[in-house]
Protein backbone atom coordinates (compact mmCIF):
# COMPACT_ATOMS: atom_id res chain seq x y z
CA UNK A 1 0.00 0.00 0.00
CA UNK A 2 2.81 2.20 0.78
CA UNK A 3 5.33 0.70 -1.47
CA UNK A 4 8.15 3.52 -3.18
CA UNK A 5 6.39 5.76 -0.48
CA UNK A 6 8.76 7.64 1.97
CA UNK A 7 8.28 9.69 5.69
CA UNK A 8 11.02 11.79 7.01
CA UNK A 9 9.85 12.10 10.93
CA UNK A 10 11.78 14.78 12.25
CA UNK A 11 11.78 15.23 16.69
CA UNK A 12 12.94 19.19 17.12
CA UNK A 13 15.60 19.23 19.36
CA UNK A 14 14.93 15.53 20.50
CA UNK A 15 18.76 14.50 22.06
CA UNK A 16 19.87 15.54 25.20
CA UNK A 17 22.56 14.41 27.63
CA UNK A 18 21.75 12.66 30.75
CA UNK A 19 19.79 14.31 33.21
CA UNK A 20 20.45 13.63 37.67
CA UNK A 21 16.46 14.10 38.37
CA UNK A 22 15.96 11.32 35.93
CA UNK A 23 17.71 8.82 36.92
CA UNK A 24 21.05 9.52 34.63
CA UNK A 25 18.81 8.73 31.73
CA UNK A 26 18.30 11.27 28.94
CA UNK A 27 15.09 12.44 28.43
CA UNK A 28 14.35 10.17 25.43
CA UNK A 29 15.84 7.21 27.28
CA UNK A 30 13.61 8.00 30.19
CA UNK A 31 10.63 8.24 28.35
CA UNK A 32 8.09 5.21 27.80
CA UNK A 33 8.41 4.65 23.95
CA UNK A 34 7.13 1.25 22.42
CA UNK A 35 6.52 2.47 19.09
CA UNK A 36 9.48 3.61 18.86
CA UNK A 37 11.74 0.70 20.18
CA UNK A 38 9.56 -1.28 17.69
CA UNK A 39 10.90 0.77 15.01
CA UNK A 40 14.60 0.91 16.30
CA UNK A 41 14.02 -3.09 16.68
CA UNK A 42 12.85 -3.45 13.36
CA UNK A 43 15.29 -1.02 11.52
CA UNK A 44 18.89 0.28 10.98
CA UNK A 45 20.21 2.40 13.55
CA UNK A 46 22.56 5.33 14.15
CA UNK A 47 23.90 8.73 16.06
CA UNK A 48 23.62 11.71 13.26
CA UNK A 49 26.06 14.49 13.33
CA UNK A 50 23.62 16.59 11.23
CA UNK A 51 25.92 19.48 10.33
CA UNK A 52 28.97 17.60 11.11
CA UNK A 53 31.07 16.92 14.08
CA UNK A 54 31.50 20.01 16.61
CA UNK A 55 29.00 21.94 14.79
CA UNK A 56 25.84 23.42 16.56
CA UNK A 57 23.08 23.51 14.20
CA UNK A 58 20.50 26.06 13.89
CA UNK A 59 16.89 24.67 13.30
CA UNK A 60 16.80 26.08 9.38
CA UNK A 61 20.07 25.01 8.75
CA UNK A 62 19.45 21.35 10.04
CA UNK A 63 16.42 20.82 8.30
CA UNK A 64 18.27 22.13 4.45
CA UNK A 65 20.99 20.03 5.71
CA UNK A 66 18.58 16.18 6.63
CA UNK A 67 16.45 16.94 3.10
CA UNK A 68 20.13 17.11 1.29
CA UNK A 69 20.44 20.90 0.65
CA UNK A 70 23.89 21.44 2.31
CA UNK A 71 23.48 25.27 3.89
CA UNK A 72 27.14 26.00 2.43
CA UNK A 73 25.39 26.53 -0.90
CA UNK A 74 21.58 27.05 -0.12
CA UNK A 75 20.93 29.27 2.87
CA UNK A 76 20.73 32.45 2.65
CA UNK A 77 18.84 33.17 6.42
CA UNK A 78 15.91 33.17 8.36
CA UNK A 79 13.79 35.94 6.84
CA UNK A 80 13.11 34.24 3.15
CA UNK A 81 12.19 30.76 4.98
CA UNK A 82 9.70 32.71 7.95
CA UNK A 83 7.74 34.45 4.93
CA UNK A 84 7.45 31.18 2.94
CA UNK A 85 6.27 29.89 6.21
CA UNK A 86 3.19 32.14 6.79
CA UNK A 87 2.63 31.37 2.63
CA UNK A 88 4.09 33.90 0.85
CA UNK A 89 5.51 33.15 -2.36
CA UNK A 90 8.97 34.30 -3.15
CA UNK A 91 10.29 35.74 -6.62
CA UNK A 92 14.12 35.38 -7.41
CA UNK A 93 15.84 38.51 -5.87
CA UNK A 94 12.92 39.11 -3.48
CA UNK A 95 14.40 40.02 -0.01
CA UNK A 96 12.43 38.66 2.64
CA UNK A 97 12.18 39.55 6.54
CA UNK A 98 10.57 38.44 9.72
CA UNK A 99 8.67 41.10 11.64
CA UNK A 100 7.16 42.37 14.54
CA UNK A 101 4.14 44.14 15.70
CA UNK A 102 5.20 46.24 18.51
CA UNK A 103 3.79 49.06 20.82
CA UNK A 104 5.91 52.12 20.82
CA UNK A 105 5.56 55.24 22.79
CA UNK A 106 4.67 58.68 21.79
CA UNK A 107 8.56 59.39 22.28
CA UNK A 108 9.49 56.49 19.82
CA UNK A 109 10.49 53.96 22.70
CA UNK A 110 9.58 50.05 21.72
CA UNK A 111 7.33 49.53 25.08
CA UNK A 112 6.17 46.54 24.01
CA UNK A 113 8.33 44.23 21.34
CA UNK A 114 4.97 42.16 20.87
CA UNK A 115 1.93 44.68 21.12
CA UNK A 116 0.62 42.94 24.40
CA UNK A 117 0.92 38.97 22.56
CA UNK A 118 -1.95 40.54 20.06
CA UNK A 119 -3.56 37.34 18.46
CA UNK A 120 -5.42 38.76 15.47
CA UNK A 121 -3.33 41.04 13.20
CA UNK A 122 -5.07 40.46 9.58
CA UNK A 123 -6.74 43.84 9.29
CA UNK A 124 -3.73 45.80 10.51
CA UNK A 125 -2.13 43.36 7.77
CA UNK A 126 -4.09 44.52 4.81
CA UNK A 127 -3.59 48.23 5.92
CA UNK A 128 -0.08 47.97 5.44
CA UNK A 129 0.53 45.29 2.68
CA UNK A 130 0.96 46.56 -0.94
CA UNK A 131 2.77 49.53 0.51
CA UNK A 132 5.31 50.94 -2.62
CA UNK A 133 8.28 52.95 -2.23
CA UNK A 134 10.42 54.03 -5.21
CA UNK A 135 9.04 51.29 -7.32
CA UNK A 136 9.51 48.44 -4.62
CA UNK A 137 6.64 46.44 -3.58
CA UNK A 138 6.05 46.11 0.19
CA UNK A 139 4.22 42.79 1.17
CA UNK A 140 3.14 42.00 4.55
CA UNK A 141 2.29 38.86 5.21
CA UNK A 142 0.35 37.36 8.70
CA UNK A 143 1.96 34.92 10.77
CA UNK A 144 0.87 33.29 14.43
CA UNK A 145 0.76 36.24 16.94
CA UNK A 146 2.39 39.04 17.06
CA UNK A 147 4.38 37.70 14.27
CA UNK A 148 4.77 38.93 10.49
CA UNK A 149 6.72 38.75 7.44
CA UNK A 150 7.91 41.39 5.04
CA UNK A 151 8.96 40.99 1.35
CA UNK A 152 10.86 43.56 -0.95
CA UNK A 153 9.88 42.68 -4.33
CA UNK A 154 11.85 45.15 -7.02
CA UNK A 155 14.74 45.88 -9.23
CA UNK A 156 18.23 46.33 -7.32
CA UNK A 157 17.71 45.21 -3.85
CA UNK A 158 20.11 43.25 -1.51
CA UNK A 159 19.69 41.47 1.56
CA UNK A 160 22.86 43.18 3.22
CA UNK A 161 21.00 45.36 5.70
CA UNK A 162 20.97 45.70 9.27
CA UNK A 163 18.11 45.05 11.59
CA UNK A 164 14.94 47.51 12.43
CA UNK A 165 14.81 45.67 15.45
CA UNK A 166 16.64 46.78 18.65
CA UNK A 167 16.03 43.42 20.13
CA UNK A 168 14.79 44.92 23.39
CA UNK A 169 12.21 46.86 25.14
CA UNK A 170 12.35 50.64 26.08
CA UNK A 171 15.08 51.64 22.73
CA UNK A 172 13.86 53.38 19.49
CA UNK A 173 13.28 51.57 16.11
CA UNK A 174 17.06 51.39 14.43
CA UNK A 175 17.95 52.74 11.09
CA UNK A 176 18.55 50.27 8.75
CA UNK A 177 22.08 50.61 7.59
CA UNK A 178 23.86 48.83 4.56
CA UNK A 179 25.96 46.17 5.37
CA UNK A 180 28.40 46.73 2.46
CA UNK A 181 29.28 49.56 -0.01
CA UNK A 182 27.00 48.29 -3.13
CA UNK A 183 24.02 50.30 -4.13
CA UNK A 184 21.61 47.95 -3.91
CA UNK A 185 22.38 47.33 -0.14
CA UNK A 186 22.21 51.22 0.26
CA UNK A 187 18.79 51.48 -1.57
CA UNK A 188 17.27 48.72 0.56
CA UNK A 189 18.41 50.32 3.79
CA UNK A 190 16.38 53.36 2.65
CA UNK A 191 13.47 51.38 1.64
CA UNK A 192 13.06 49.50 4.99
CA UNK A 193 13.38 52.96 6.47
CA UNK A 194 10.65 54.39 4.50
CA UNK A 195 8.73 51.41 4.89
CA UNK A 196 8.76 51.29 8.70
CA UNK A 197 7.68 55.07 8.72
CA UNK A 198 4.68 54.78 6.83
CA UNK A 199 3.82 51.61 8.57
CA UNK A 200 4.15 53.55 11.76
CA UNK A 201 1.41 56.37 10.36
CA UNK A 202 -1.20 54.34 9.00
CA UNK A 203 -1.34 51.76 12.03
CA UNK A 204 -1.13 54.78 14.08
CA UNK A 205 -4.19 55.87 12.72
CA UNK A 206 -6.00 52.44 12.48
CA UNK A 207 -9.07 52.02 14.13
CA UNK A 208 -8.32 48.79 15.61
CA UNK A 209 -5.37 50.36 16.89
CA UNK A 210 -8.28 52.76 18.90
CA UNK A 211 -10.27 50.21 19.92
CA UNK A 212 -6.95 48.48 21.63
CA UNK A 213 -6.10 51.72 23.30
CA UNK A 214 -10.13 52.38 24.73
CA UNK A 215 -10.40 48.71 25.93
CA UNK A 216 -7.05 49.28 27.48
CA UNK A 217 -4.62 47.13 25.17
CA UNK A 218 -1.26 47.97 23.71
CA UNK A 219 -1.73 49.15 20.72
CA UNK A 220 0.22 47.62 17.85
CA UNK A 221 1.51 50.81 16.11
CA UNK A 222 4.72 49.22 14.43
CA UNK A 223 5.98 47.18 12.38
CA UNK A 224 9.38 46.27 12.96
CA UNK A 225 11.68 44.31 10.54
CA UNK A 226 14.63 42.09 11.47
CA UNK A 227 16.74 38.99 9.77
CA UNK A 228 16.66 40.27 6.01
CA UNK A 229 17.85 38.10 3.40
CA UNK A 230 17.75 37.52 -0.27
CA UNK A 231 15.63 34.96 -1.46
CA UNK A 232 18.03 31.57 -1.69
CA UNK A 233 15.49 30.03 -4.65
CA UNK A 234 15.91 26.18 -3.39
CA UNK A 235 16.01 24.18 -6.50
CA UNK A 236 12.79 21.80 -6.42
CA UNK A 237 12.28 18.59 -4.36
CA UNK A 238 11.19 16.95 -7.04
CA UNK A 239 13.09 17.76 -9.53
CA UNK A 240 16.01 17.11 -6.96
CA UNK A 241 15.06 13.71 -6.44
CA UNK A 242 12.04 12.50 -8.30
CA UNK A 243 9.81 12.71 -5.43
CA UNK A 244 6.48 15.16 -5.28
CA UNK A 245 6.34 15.80 -1.47
CA UNK A 246 4.21 17.64 1.02
CA UNK A 247 5.38 18.66 4.18
CA UNK A 248 3.29 18.36 7.38
CA UNK A 249 4.35 20.95 11.09
CA UNK A 250 2.97 23.12 12.76
CA UNK A 251 5.69 25.70 13.09
CA UNK A 252 6.37 28.60 10.56
CA UNK A 253 9.88 27.50 9.28
CA UNK A 254 9.14 23.82 8.90
CA UNK A 255 6.52 24.71 6.63
CA UNK A 256 8.84 27.80 5.07
CA UNK A 257 11.40 25.17 4.53
CA UNK A 258 9.25 22.93 2.72
CA UNK A 259 7.82 25.43 0.35
CA UNK A 260 10.87 27.02 -0.31
CA UNK A 261 11.42 23.58 -1.74
CA UNK A 262 8.68 23.52 -3.74
CA UNK A 263 6.60 20.61 -1.93
CA UNK A 264 2.86 21.05 -0.30
CA UNK A 265 2.03 22.51 2.61
CA UNK A 266 -0.44 20.28 4.73
CA UNK A 267 -2.46 22.83 6.75
CA UNK A 268 -3.53 20.61 10.04
CA UNK A 269 -6.24 22.20 12.24
CA UNK A 270 -4.85 21.64 16.13
CA UNK A 271 -1.19 21.99 14.63
CA UNK A 272 0.23 24.12 17.23
CA UNK A 273 4.16 23.68 17.27
CA UNK A 274 3.63 23.82 21.03
CA UNK A 275 3.32 20.64 23.82
CA UNK A 276 -0.59 20.58 23.24
CA UNK A 277 0.01 20.23 19.60
CA UNK A 278 -2.36 17.65 17.99
CA UNK A 279 0.16 14.77 17.04
CA UNK A 280 -2.35 12.40 16.50
CA UNK A 281 -3.92 14.72 13.73
CA UNK A 282 -0.48 15.18 12.16
CA UNK A 283 0.38 11.60 11.88
CA UNK A 284 -3.31 10.52 10.20
CA UNK A 285 -2.41 14.04 7.78
CA UNK A 286 0.88 12.62 6.81
CA UNK A 287 -0.11 9.38 6.30
CA UNK A 288 -3.05 10.61 4.17
CA UNK A 289 -0.66 13.08 2.12
CA UNK A 290 0.60 10.02 1.26
CA UNK A 291 -2.06 8.55 -0.80
CA UNK A 292 -0.66 11.52 -3.71
CA UNK A 293 2.67 12.42 -2.35
CA UNK A 294 5.92 10.28 -2.91
CA UNK A 295 7.52 11.52 0.02
CA UNK A 296 6.17 13.35 3.48
CA UNK A 297 8.30 15.19 5.73
CA UNK A 298 6.58 15.26 9.32
CA UNK A 299 7.60 17.75 12.09
CA UNK A 300 7.09 17.79 16.02
CA UNK A 301 8.49 20.57 17.37
CA UNK A 302 7.55 20.43 21.25
CA UNK A 303 11.03 18.51 22.66
CA UNK A 304 13.49 21.65 21.41
CA UNK A 305 11.18 24.18 23.46
CA UNK A 306 10.88 22.18 26.51
CA UNK A 307 15.00 21.63 25.72
CA UNK A 308 15.40 25.43 25.78
CA UNK A 309 13.19 25.66 29.01
CA UNK A 310 15.51 23.11 31.09
CA UNK A 311 12.44 21.13 31.30
CA UNK A 312 13.61 17.10 31.38
CA UNK A 313 10.72 15.70 33.05
CA UNK A 314 8.61 17.82 30.61
CA UNK A 315 10.21 16.68 27.40
CA UNK A 316 10.26 13.08 28.94
CA UNK A 317 6.50 13.48 28.80
CA UNK A 318 6.18 14.79 25.89
CA UNK A 319 8.41 12.44 24.08
CA UNK A 320 5.74 9.56 25.88
CA UNK A 321 3.29 11.49 24.57
CA UNK A 322 4.59 11.55 20.48
CA UNK A 323 5.52 7.76 20.61
CA UNK A 324 2.07 6.95 21.41
CA UNK A 325 0.80 8.21 18.24
CA UNK A 326 3.20 6.58 16.27
CA UNK A 327 1.63 3.32 16.20
CA UNK A 328 -0.24 4.33 12.81
CA UNK A 329 3.48 5.08 10.80
CA UNK A 330 4.81 1.24 12.37
CA UNK A 331 1.34 -0.02 10.68
CA UNK A 332 2.86 1.71 7.10
CA UNK A 333 5.58 0.37 7.67
CA UNK A 334 4.15 -3.18 7.85
CA UNK A 335 2.58 -2.10 4.74
CA UNK A 336 5.17 -1.07 2.82
CA UNK A 337 6.49 2.35 3.79
CA UNK A 338 9.71 3.35 4.11
CA UNK A 339 10.52 5.87 7.33
CA UNK A 340 13.24 7.66 9.05
CA UNK A 341 13.11 8.69 12.84
CA UNK A 342 15.70 11.56 13.85
CA UNK A 343 16.15 14.72 15.10
CA UNK A 344 17.45 17.91 13.84
CA UNK A 345 19.53 18.88 16.63
CA UNK A 346 20.02 18.12 20.39
CA UNK A 347 18.73 20.85 22.95
CA UNK A 348 20.56 19.51 26.15
CA UNK A 349 18.16 20.81 29.12
CA UNK A 350 20.91 21.43 30.98
CA UNK A 351 22.11 24.16 28.54
CA UNK A 352 18.76 25.15 27.55
CA UNK A 353 20.06 26.01 23.51
CA UNK A 354 21.00 23.58 20.44
CA UNK A 355 24.17 21.70 21.15
CA UNK A 356 26.38 19.28 18.82
CA UNK A 357 25.97 15.93 20.58
CA UNK A 358 24.80 13.88 17.71
CA UNK A 359 21.01 12.64 17.51
CA UNK A 360 19.10 8.85 16.93
CA UNK A 361 18.45 8.11 13.51
CA UNK A 362 16.30 5.17 12.76
CA UNK A 363 15.74 3.81 9.14
CA UNK A 364 12.84 1.40 8.74
CA UNK A 365 11.43 -0.43 5.77
CA UNK A 366 11.51 -2.61 2.60
CA UNK A 367 14.80 -3.83 2.02
CA UNK A 368 16.96 -2.11 5.60
CA UNK A 369 19.84 -4.27 7.11
CA UNK A 370 18.02 -4.87 10.73
CA UNK A 371 20.72 -4.06 13.30
CA UNK A 372 21.07 -5.42 17.17
CA UNK A 373 19.61 -2.26 18.52
CA UNK A 374 16.11 -2.33 19.92
CA UNK A 375 15.48 0.51 21.79
CA UNK A 376 15.79 4.38 20.47
CA UNK A 377 18.15 6.40 22.76
CA UNK A 378 21.12 8.20 22.27
CA UNK A 379 23.26 5.58 23.35
CA UNK A 380 21.42 2.58 22.47
CA UNK A 381 21.49 3.44 18.80
CA UNK A 382 25.10 3.60 18.47
CA UNK A 383 25.36 0.51 18.21
CA UNK A 384 23.26 0.13 14.76
CA UNK A 385 24.78 -0.66 11.52
CA UNK A 386 24.53 2.78 10.27
CA UNK A 387 27.09 3.91 12.36
CA UNK A 388 28.00 7.95 12.41
CA UNK A 389 26.45 10.06 9.81
CA UNK A 390 25.95 13.03 8.98
CA UNK A 391 22.48 15.22 8.03
CA UNK A 392 23.30 15.24 4.19
CA UNK A 393 24.08 11.43 4.15
CA UNK A 394 20.10 10.79 5.10
CA UNK A 395 18.31 11.40 1.53
CA UNK A 396 20.99 9.44 -0.35
CA UNK A 397 20.47 6.92 2.38
CA UNK A 398 16.17 6.44 1.70
CA UNK A 399 16.77 7.28 -2.02
CA UNK A 400 18.81 3.99 -2.25
CA UNK A 401 16.32 2.14 -0.53
CA UNK A 402 13.75 3.45 -2.65
CA UNK A 403 15.76 2.02 -5.71
CA UNK A 404 16.17 5.61 -7.04
CA UNK A 405 20.47 5.81 -7.16
CA UNK A 406 21.33 6.57 -10.76
CA UNK A 407 24.41 4.27 -10.90
CA UNK A 408 27.86 5.95 -10.56
CA UNK A 409 30.14 4.56 -13.88
CA UNK A 410 28.97 1.64 -16.06
ZN1 LIG B 1 15.49 22.52 15.86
Amino acid sequence: MYEGKALLLVMDGLGDRPVASLGGLTPLEYATTPNLDGLATGGECGLMHTCGRGVRPGSDTAHLTILGYDPATFYTGRGPIEAAGVGMVLSPGDIAFRCNFATMTAGGRILDRRAGRISDTAELVAAVDGIAIDGVLCRVGQGSGHRAALVLHGEGLSGAVTDADPHREDEGILTVRPKDGSPEAARTADVVNAFVARAMDVLGKHPLNAQRKKDGLPPANALVPRGGDLNPCLPAFRGRYGLSAAVVAGGGLYKGVGRLMGMDVVEVPGATALPNSDLAAKVAAALAALSDHDFVFLHFKAADSLGEDGNAGGKAAFITMADFVLGPLADAVRDGLLLAVTADHSTPCALKAHSADPVPLIITGPGVRTDAVASFGERAVAAGCLGHVTGVDVMPELLNLLGRLPLYGA
